[in-house]
């Protein structure tokens, strides 16, 4: 019969990987703790209208790549393709604006994107996201720019860099947005179909676009940096400031303008140029009247995403595959033997000490082979001779010497190796 396969573009994550994750979702959860952020764990699919209001309809996320769909009872919900507007239905939905001036939460888990899947890009992806609410000030958007540094540092990652921009408010982006029409227009009909489409709908958008002859049309544009309101420019030196004195290294890039409706005044993106045209690892800003339009309070709000296939794709490129392997294989031989084996072999992993065992009762060259390949630093041996004098042995498989324990100290004596393990 034919096997089933996945999905194009979703992915297994398979035991021989899952080591690259555990590292960086654990990395991910000591900082963001660290910064105060408290972890939140929203519905995969919400109600479709949630996006369109949340993203903005003339996105690229809601014009073309949501995966929608109508259930049994027709209501029309979505798989979620970023967790951002989730996070804000909660914090409004259980009323958590109520006990503190501001909060900080954050979410790690899978998104869907109906996207062509190529390397770094596909239809179900993992985003670690983290929100604040509740400040206005820059001292929090420099703040998190030094924390997406630091957690690039402790994940392992070298050689990223962090571009910064600002996108104004509503009121000077109002005037640039006709600056940037008429730029647009005079140049004519050589941009790609979403471009000029993207001229007429959301004309800022035309800078995230990712073909080569548009950004060559580009590069004379009017920058929304040079048409800045008071305010605007005195939050985005401020910012500058901060991350100069927090020593975290940055370059202003007015490309950044981001994928989504909602972002105004600070933009970020961690740019690689070791993934080819996947080159954004992750990104955010400010998004300030999003929270009120979704029928919350009129509360400021900055975030960000982060993609992990991509770090993950990094961490291949310069590190050894992180392997997990047991503390200890517990090999037995003869049915009386492999009895007490299995017995003592659970003792051990109450005690927290990882322990493999025979089951089947195979020859002890395979249970030794078996023991090698599951990279075990040590071996048990247990034989009915050794189980009548109330003995075993211990082989260390690193220096590949052997002695002789008795039984009734097995315990002890691994907890103590297992104890070293973490504070040699
Ligand atoms: P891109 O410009 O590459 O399409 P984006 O602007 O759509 O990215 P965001 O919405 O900002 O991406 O999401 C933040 C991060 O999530 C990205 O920088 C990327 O690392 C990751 N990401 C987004 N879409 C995908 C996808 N389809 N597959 C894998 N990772 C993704
Ligand atoms: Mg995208």
């Amino acid at each position: 019969m034919e096997a089933v396969q996945a999905v194009r573009g979703m992915n297994d994550i398979l035991p021989e990987q899952v080591g690259w994750w555990q590292g960086i979702e654990a990395a991910a959860r000591k900082v963001l703790e660290n910064f105060g952020y408290r972890e939140m764990r929203t519905p995969v699919a919400e109600k479709l209208e949630l996006f369109a209001r949340g993203i903005g309809e003339s996105t690229d996320i809601v014009e073309k790549e949501m995966y929608a769909f109508e259930d049994r009872n027709g209501d029309w919900l979505a798989l979620r393709p970023e967790a951002t507007a989730s996070i804000v239905r909660a914090y409004v939905q259980h009323g958590l604006h109520g006990d503190s001036s501001y909060h900080k939460f954050y979410q790690i888990g899978p998104m869907f994107r109906h996207e062509r899947p190529q390397k770094g890009r596909y239809r179900q992806f993992h985003q670690i996201d983290a929100e604040v609410f509740g400040l206005d000030g820059p001292m929090i958007d420099a703040e998190m720019m030094h924390m997406v540094s630091l957690l690039m540092e402790r994940i392992g990652i070298s050689g990223v860099s962090l571009n910064i921009n600002t996108l104004g408010c509503p009121k000077c982006r109002q005037v640039y947005r006709e600056v940037l029409k008429k730029f647009l227009s005079d140049k004519g009909d050589g941009f790609c179909e979403d471009c000029m489409r993207r001229r007429e709908t959301n004309p800022l958008r035309v800078f995230d676009c990712k073909v080569k002859s548009c950004a060559q049309l580009l590069e004379s544009a009017p920058q929304l940096i040079d048409h800045l309101c008071e305010d605007c420019r005195a939050h985005f030196e401020a910012v500058r400031d901060h991350l100069e004195k927090l020593g975290t290294p940055y370059a202003v890039n007015p490309r950044i303008v981001r994928g989504l409706d909602y972002y105004m005044r600070t933009t970020f993106e961690v740019i690689t140029d070791r993934l080819g045209a996947q080159s954004a690892i992750g990104g955010g800003g400010r998004y300030d009247g999003l929270v009120r339009d979704l029928g919350g309070p009129d509360v400021a709000a900055v975030g960000f995403a982060m993609g992990l296939e991509r770090l993950v794709l990094l961490l291949e490129q310069e590190k050894t595959k992180p392997v997990r392997s047991p503390l200890c294989f517990f090999a037995s031989l003869g049915d009386q033997a492999r009895a007490s084996a299995f017995l003592l072999s659970q003792k051990l992993r109450e005690r927290g000490v990882e322990t493999e065992i025979d089951y089947e009762g195979r020859s002890l060259k395979s249970q030794m082979r078996r023991a090698d390949k599951s990279g075990a630093k040590y071996v048990l041996i247990l034989g009915e001779d050794e189980l009548a004098r109330r003995e075993v042995q211990l082989r260390d498989m690193l220096t590949k010497t052997q002695r002789i324990l008795p039984l009734d100290t097995i315990l002890e004596t691994l907890e103590t190796i297992e104890a070293e393990k973490f504070n040699p």
